[in-house]
């Protein structure tokens, strides 16, 4: 256990005196601890890891690229690695985003497609800086895309620095509302873009929503001229069941932002994924127009290989396979759940599922999650429910075992919030 730190961690309260598991080695599933312990993952650590942790063809290829070169100013310069990548994603992305923007993390992907976005509308002369966005999402943590997110006790202190934007309500059993919502707000003429999470929505309690509905949502998008930013940086690489979750809609959007598995989870590396018309629009003998956006590891040629590995591991791999065989045993174990009366609002997406726990306390400081956390922990599985809300989103080669020992911490989980 790591005592008396100097490290301040992320969304974690210092003042609870919790345990802090000092983590040694990782394979696959499982993460070692230094007190021998052997705790599965199933959250993939935080939603990053696909394949699996040290994945042998990754830390290949990182060990490779580290006798080569470790960084490079990326402004004007370039490497094979970032070009190789590049080529790689227009290629296995969908058709309609021929241009690849590099960062370092899922908040940057995002805030980078913001400006873009803005880009496009200023540097075409036209006043549009309205930013819609769907009710409940999650963007990361960094102003921009805390502005764009649900707001709530994460972010009330920061409140001041947030900018304004136009909340469409969740497409919930009826989406008709939220639909005629978005049409209308899109109809006033001055949004330059509307920001989804395609089908999951994570950190707003994993909450799920149709194929038909994002593909409507796009449409009216389309309509408008009001350009569609699909964050998957956490959907995309398989965790809807599909590589993207916007091919279940057939949906292209005008910006694409990819990060957490973009390496398999290895390595912090993100790209902004733009339609021609939107680099076109920056395109120009005029440097005023050029894009104005850099931060000092862009495209980092080590996380660029480990990017490269995880692409040749989809090309070459069944991982689709993987995917759905472990969102079959991941859908039994939630049917078997699902049976209890504590158990409500059972979703499953691709390699996620979820439900929350029937009690009076709820929301995301729900007491029941903290405790439920250690409860899990104490059984040597990695769980972090969100408030109430109970989810599983393991790294792609979860076991049999593993399932079962997941199944058996939430099981008895639940008996002992019951109990209490
Ligand atoms: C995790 C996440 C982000 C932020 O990514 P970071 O790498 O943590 O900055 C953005 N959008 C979505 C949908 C996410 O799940």
């Amino acid at each position: 256990m790591a005592d008396r730190s100097p490290v301040w961690h992320p969304f974690h309260q210092h003042g609870l005196g919790e345990a802090i598991p000092l983590v040694t080695r990782a394979e696959g599933a499982a993460l070692y601890t230094d007190d021998g312990r052997r705790v599965i993952d199933a959250i993939s650590s935080w939603w990053v890891t696909t394949h699996g942790h040290n994945h042998p063809r990754i830390m290949q290829a990182v060990r490779e690229q580290t006798e080569k070169l470790d960084q490079l100013i990326f402004a004007g310069w370039t490497h094979e690695p970032a070009e190789t990548l590049a080529r790689g994603l227009v290629e296995i992305m969908p058709e309609g985003l021929p241009h690849v923007f590099f960062s370092d993390s899922g908040s940057t992907a995002v805030e980078v497609a913001l400006k873009m976005a803005l880009g496009y509308w200023h540097n075409r002369g036209e006043d549009r800086a309205r930013v819609l966005v769907l009710e409940h999402s999650y963007h990361g943590d960094t102003i921009g895309a805390m502005s764009i997110g649900e707001r709530g006790v994460f972010n009330r202190a920061y409140e001041a620095l947030l900018f304004d934007v136009g909340t469409v309500p969740f497409p919930a059993k009826d989406p008709q509302p939220s639909l005629d919502a978005l049409e209308a707000a899109c109809a006033n003429g001055d949004v330059a873009a509307f920001i989804v999470e395609p089908l999951l929505l994570g950190a707003g309690g994993m909450l799920t929503y149709l194929p038909e509905v994002l593909a409507e949502m796009r449409a009216i998008c389309a309509r408008h001229d009001v350009l569609f930013i699909a964050d998957e940086v956490m959907t995309g690489w398989g965790r809807t069941g599909t590589l993207l979750a916007c091919e279940q809609a057939n949906v292209t959007p005008d910006i694409l932002c990819l990060a957490k598995g973009l390496t398999g989870g290895s390595m912090p590396l993100a790209v902004t994924m733009a339609s021609d018309a939107i680099y076109q629009a920056h395109y120009s003998t005029d440097r005023s127009k050029m894009f104005f956006h850099s931060s000092s590891f862009t495209a980092n040629p080590v996380c660029c290989a480990a990017a490269n590995a995880n692409l040749a591991i989809w090309r070459e791999e069944p991982v689709l396979d993987r995917i759905a065989s472990l969102s079959d045993r991941l859908g039994a174990m939630l049917a078997r759940l699902g049976e209890r009366d504590d158990v409500t609002n059972a979703r499953h997406c691709g390699t996620m599922v979820a439900f929350d726990v029937a009690v009076a306390d709820q929301g995301y400081l729900a007491e029941i999650g903290p405790r439920l956390r250690s409860h899990f922990y104490a059984r040597d599985v990695m769980l972090r429910p969100l408030g109430n809300t109970v989810y599983v989103m393991p790294p792609y080669c979860l076991t049999d075992d593993d399932i079962a020992q997941v199944d058996a911490a939430i099981t008895s989980g639940l008996d002992m919030v019951a109990a209490s």
